[in-house]
């Protein structure tokens, strides 16, 4: 089969690879129809990551089942599924809790002492390759599997893909955030993630929401979903001191983090603990911040001495003092995809508008290119693997 293969730092290639198969009884292997590149594989490609050269990438994977191991129970052949980006067993102590990126038995513990969570084709996250590839094997597929409608699966085929990661994960921000109906919340970083979480929050009741970027495009995109945007670049004062004019000079209800630490100032600069503290300063007393953004326990290619050893300097003083909360880390896909893929089906949502680019498998090393440089209306990028 052809699949996108890591070489190196901005060294992938579309290459001839063996094909996918069943490897254990509760696998299953999905023909793949639709894949992105996400902005986290952008880490991989940089080389910010210790990833394996050889490794199959891409995490945001949809299609058709193919072939179904002996114990598989409820997923039959020629169903169409939409897979989480996290493996998860579904029967371990996290994933019982609901905590499926945090998955105990598909883990790689090598990685770190105390390490949970798998995912397709990423660094860190268990052997498994990638579904950016004509076919992709899928663990624990009953639990793994999420079922589309048949009515619209193909038309809507776009909107679902969503479901294994950017739309749960912007979702996720919110949920981390605490956001209530009513609320106002403070969103850095308008790529695909912090648009899905403007839909994230329009949807739950937000009665303002404001997104923080430096790309007018992207903005734009967040002004389509009805969001209040700012643009790091102009020159109007602190953002902090914006947004609390708009909220009774109290700051925002809550914040959500969807860049990570791979985090610029408005002059281009890399700047780790810019974001954190920006958003320390927006939010108001008692509010509380959800971190979905990428941050990485190292760093070593980084300019900073702190993001070398996974650290940022912290205003962790304000935090306290405003008697803030967080909560962090990758999403439990598997905890919101259900309910998400039943608003795609009943027109509530429609995460596809932010897509820019639709690919065949051979122009993703190209697209990588863009989509790495920022270039301008890159915003997402789906794959078509099967497509010539
Ligand atoms: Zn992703
Ligand atoms: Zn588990």
């Amino acid at each position: 089969m052809k699949a996108l293969v890591y070489h190196g730092p901005k060294k992938v290639s579309v290459d001839n690879v063996p094909d996918s198969k069943l490897e254990k009884l509760t696998d299953v292997v999905v023909r793949l129809t639709t894949t992105n590149i996400c902005g986290s594989d952008l880490h991989m490609y940089e080389g910010r990551t210790d990833v394996e050269k050889g490794k199959i990438l891409g995490h945001e994977n949809l299609g058709e089942v193919v072939e179904v191991g002996k114990a598989v129970d409820t997923v039959k052949k020629g169903d169409k599924v939409v897979l989480p980006f996290n493996i998860a067993c579904g029967f371990c102590a996290n994933c019982e809790r609901g905590l499926t990126g945090f998955c105990l038995t598909c883990a790689d513990p090598s990685v770190m002492p105390g390490m949970a969570g798998a995912a397709y084709g990423f660094a860190g996250m268990g052997p498994y390759s990638g579904g950016q590839a004509q076919f992709l094997r899928v663990p624990y597929a009953d639990f793994n599997c999420l079922q589309l409608p048949k009515e619209d699966a193909e038309e809507k085929e776009k909107d679902y893909v969503m479901l294994s990661d950017i739309f749960p994960t912007g979702w996720h921000s919110t949920r981390l955030a605490g956001l209530k109906p009513g609320e106002s919340i403070i969103i850095y970083g308008a790529g695909p993630v912090g648009l899905m979480a403007a839909m994230s929050a329009r949807i739950q009741g937000a009665s303002q929401i404001f997104v923080v970027d430096g790309q007018p495009d992207r903005l734009a995109l967040a002004e389509k979903i009805g969001a209040t945007t700012f643009n790091t670049k102009d020159e109007n004062g602190a953002i902090g001191d914006q947004i609390r004019e708009l909220t009774n000079g109290l700051g925002a209800d809550c914040g959500a983090e969807c860049i990570g630490y791979q985090c610029h100032n408005s002059a281009g600069k890399e700047v780790p603990n810019l974001v954190m503290n920006s958003l320390v300063d927006a939010v108001k007393a008692t509010g509380t911040i959800g971190v979905v953004g990428v941050f990485v326990p190292q760093d070593p290619g980084a300019e900073d001495k702190l993001a070398k050893k996974g650290e940022i300097a912290f205003d962790f003083g304000k935090f306290w003092f405003k008697g803030q909360r967080m909560g962090t880390g990758q999403c439990n896909v598997k905890a919101y995809n259900r309910r998400l893929r039943d608003l795609i089906h009943h027109g509530k949502a429609n995460p596809s508008i932010i897509i820019s680019h639709e690919l065949s498998l051979d122009e993703a090393p190209n697209a990588y290119k863009h989509f790495d440089n920022r270039d301008k209306g890159w915003t997402k990028v789906v794959l078509h693997p099967q497509a010539a």
